[in-house]
């Protein structure tokens, strides 16, 4: 498996080989989340979902019908998702009078309740969120956990009193969203903000975490869209202010993808061997290897690999003793493939003396160290740091600044290009021949296509 060489096809690999998912399911773009997968993901919803909490949100947890009145309120957004919704139009040998559509997104169905619960002012900021499965009937390729037709996401729905408040909510949720991507998980990112045409439909503004994926395309994790009243409006969302009036509220809905964040972390902290997985995430965070040379010690020092299984267990990490009987190479292949952050060794030598050996997936780096001075946290700690600053080195390696449209096209699918850009559309349009603009809030530059004034914007190839 050389990543380098075909990324493509070593991250299909690994996914099987180490159990994260099977794409063999007889639905194109749907798949199986398996143990080692699943696992994961349910690791970063426990943490994102315990961030939204503790910042007031109430869990819910809506249908995943909606019906085709209720979805189409809102034009641009129904405009939007038109294409890619999956329908239930039949419920036994009946047609149903009233179809029904698998959820793609859900701020409709939820505002169709806000507008049930919100009463006052003082109900306000009003806040809800679900990790659920949407489904999204995808035309373009499909990739597992990066593009599918039914993917695990988090929703964040907020109804607010003006527009600051809502502008102030962003902020908080970005904060969430980063401790999540980057002090959790290790990965990289970028917030842009949307240009016009490839904002979440209905929105009035998109904010979008982006990394770079080793094949130099971005990749989109997370979005935070400012829905403004538009959604208000169509649903007659509305609060009595302190005056006694009625007054449309303001909205904002906000998600990452598990999938897709599962996917960064897999194919920007991988190597060759398998995965990498930062310690918070793995679901074996230690393995422990008895090495057994003669039958005679085999008693003695899987004893010493049970004591060190239930010391650790005690301190609460995730820990494993590999008595299986394979050979002790084998199992260390295994283990770094699954990419089990730490690896215990426990020789007969290593019990005469009350050692152990440790070993670092992520750095290879290996020591015999006293049984009594091993200090996982601390290891955890400098594994985290070390996964997360050998990422983001590659991330700020990832950015170029380009000053015509010929190095456009030799940097396409190699990072993220600033350029200038006038504002115009036709201009966008010739960028875009060649790479997706990212974001609009640089700032000013010479547009690259026409030489008029103009903002610096990011562009990429995207997934
Ligand atoms: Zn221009």
């Amino acid at each position: 498996m050389i990543k380098e060489e075909d990324l493509s096809g070593w991250y299909h690999e690994l996914l099987e080989k180490a159990d994260v998912v099977d794409s063999r399911y007889p639905v194109k773009g749907m798949l199986i989340y398996k143990g080692w997968g699943l696992s994961m993901i349910k690791r970063m919803q426990q943490y994102l979902e315990d961030m939204l909490d503790l910042n007031g949100h109430q869990p819910v947890l809506f249908p995943v019908l909606i019906p085709e009145d209720i979805l189409g309120k809102e034009t641009k957004h129904i405009a939007g998702f038109e294409e890619e919704v999956f329908w239930v139009t039949h419920a036994g040998g009946n047609e149903l009078e009233r179809k029904l559509s698998l959820r793609p997104t859900s701020e409709t169905p939820i505002y169709e309740m806000f507008k049930l619960w919100i009463r006052s002012h003082s109900d306000l900021p009003f806040k809800v969120h679900q990790s659920c499965a949407v489904y999204r009937y995808e035309t373009k390729h499909t990739r597992p956990l990066i593009r599918g037709r039914e993917f695990l996401w988090n929703e964040g729905h907020s109804a607010h009193v003006d527009d600051d408040d809502v502008k102030s909510h962003m902020e908080k949720i970005k904060e969430i969203y980063l401790r999540l991507v980057n002090e959790l998980l290790c990965i990289p990112f970028v917030v842009n903000n949307r240009p016009e045409w490839d904002r979440f439909p209905g929105a009035a503004e998109t904010c979008a975490f982006d990394t770079i994926m080793p094949d130099g395309r971005t990749l989109q994790v997370a979005t935070v869209h400012n829905l403004g009243q538009n959604f208000s409006r169509a649903f007659g969302l509305t609060f009595e202010n302190e005056e006694g009036e009625h007054e449309l509220a303001y909205t904002a809905s906000y998600g990452p993808s598990f999938g897709r964040l599962l996917a960064s972390v897999i194919c920007i902290h991988g190597d060759d061997v398998g995965l990498i997985l930062p310690p918070k995430i793995a679901p074996v965070q230690v393995v422990v290897i008895p090495i057994v040379f003669k039958e005679s010690h085999r008693e003695g020092i899987l004893s010493y690999a049970r004591d060190i299984e239930k010391k650790m267990r005690d301190n609460g990490f995730r820990v494993k003793v590999d008595d299986s009987d394979e050979r002790p190479g084998a199992k260390y292949f295994y283990w770094e493939m699954k990419g089990v952050p730490l690896r215990v060794e426990v020789g007969p030598r290593d019990l005469k003396q009350g050692n152990i050996t440790v070993v670092r997936r992520d750095t290879g780096e290996k020591k015999q160290i006293a049984l009594d001075e091993l200090d996982v946290e601390s290891m955890f700690e400098e594994i985290t740091l070390s996964i997360r600053e050998r990422a983001e080195k590659r991330f700020r390696d990832g950015f170029h600044t380009i000053g015509n449209l010929d190095e456009i096209k030799e940097h396409a699918g190699n990072g993220i290009v600033r350029v200038g850009w006038c504002g115009n559309k036709d201009c966008a349009n010739s960028i875009e021949e060649y790479v997706d603009i990212l974001s609009v809030n640089g700032g000013k530059r010479l547009c690259v296509v026409c030489g008029s004034e103009g903002v610096e914007v990011l562009a990429a190839k995207t997934y």
